[in-house]
């Protein structure tokens, strides 16, 4: 899909914790809004300052939209989060981005997310299974403490449903080590890596450690 200039509006504002924050947008113009699980839309705040966030939500959904951000960085884009309330007006450009995945392709995927990088992933992911993937997955979730795991439950419940995606979540270790230990083969693997540069650095290093070729490692840095 080609992006473009849409308008939305607030629907719903959520705390999720005390610095991430949830909101619901209603499609104003266009009154549908094609996407790509993964993709993330462009927010012009100033005519100089933009920021960007993932599509939280589903393409199952086209009428709305869910976004999810840390607030805690607490520059131009979280004071802009922290302050959407119901009724408010959302300008942006979009759909934006590659960090997508493709149904044809038969390995297998790994994601990783650090924090609030489990954006996509966690749009990806529950798309994959409600248009019936059913094939094996794993998703590394590490946050600082389990405080920041958000959707974590969400995760859980999914694992149970579906035996064939291995959810892990990780606050004792780093993802790192956490990929290194979840992956003892990286054979027929895909790896989806989202959230900040080390971490997506340090988990492509453990990743091509074990064989894995750098182009099978797909990253979406946040920060
Ligand atoms: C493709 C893309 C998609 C994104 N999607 C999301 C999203 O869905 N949700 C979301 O919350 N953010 C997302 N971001 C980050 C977002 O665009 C902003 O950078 C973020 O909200 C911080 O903006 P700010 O103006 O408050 O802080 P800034 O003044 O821009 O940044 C302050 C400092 O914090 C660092 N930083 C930014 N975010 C984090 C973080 N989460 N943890 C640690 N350090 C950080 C920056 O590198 C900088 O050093 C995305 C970024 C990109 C490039």
């Amino acid at each position: 899909m080609k992006p473009r200039e849409c308008q939305a509006r607030v629907a719903a504002r959520r705390a999720l914790t005390a610095e991430i924050v949830e909101v619901d947008l209603t499609m104003e113009d266009p009154p549908q809004f094609e996407f790509a699980a993964g993709q993330w839309i462009s927010v012009p705040l100033s005519p100089k300052t933009v920021r960007a966030y993932t599509i939280a939500s589903t393409p199952l959904e086209p009428r709305h939209l869910t976004l999810c951000a840390d607030v805690a960085p607490g520059g131009p884009g979280s004071a802009w989060f922290r302050g959407l309330a119901p009724g408010d007006r959302v300008s942006f450009k979009g759909p934006l981005g590659g960090f997508v995945y493709s149904r044809g392709d038969a390995r297998r995927p790994l994601f990783v997310a650090e924090e609030i990088g489990i954006v996509p992933i966690r749009s990806i992911v529950t798309w994959l299974y409600a248009t019936g993937f059913g094939r094996p997955a794993a998703l590394a979730y590490w946050a600082r403490d389990p405080g920041w795991l958000v959707y974590d439950e969400e995760f859980r419940s999914l694992a149970r449903r579906y035996p064939s995606f291995a959810y892990h979540p990780v606050v004792a270790e780093s993802a790192a080590t956490a990929v290194d230990r979840l992956t003892p083969s990286v054979e027929g693997l895909v790896a989806y890596v989202a959230g900040g540069g080390e971490t997506i650095n340090r988990v492509r290093d453990a990743l091509m450690a074990k064989g894995l070729d750098r182009k099978a490692v797909k990253w979406e840095k946040f920060w």
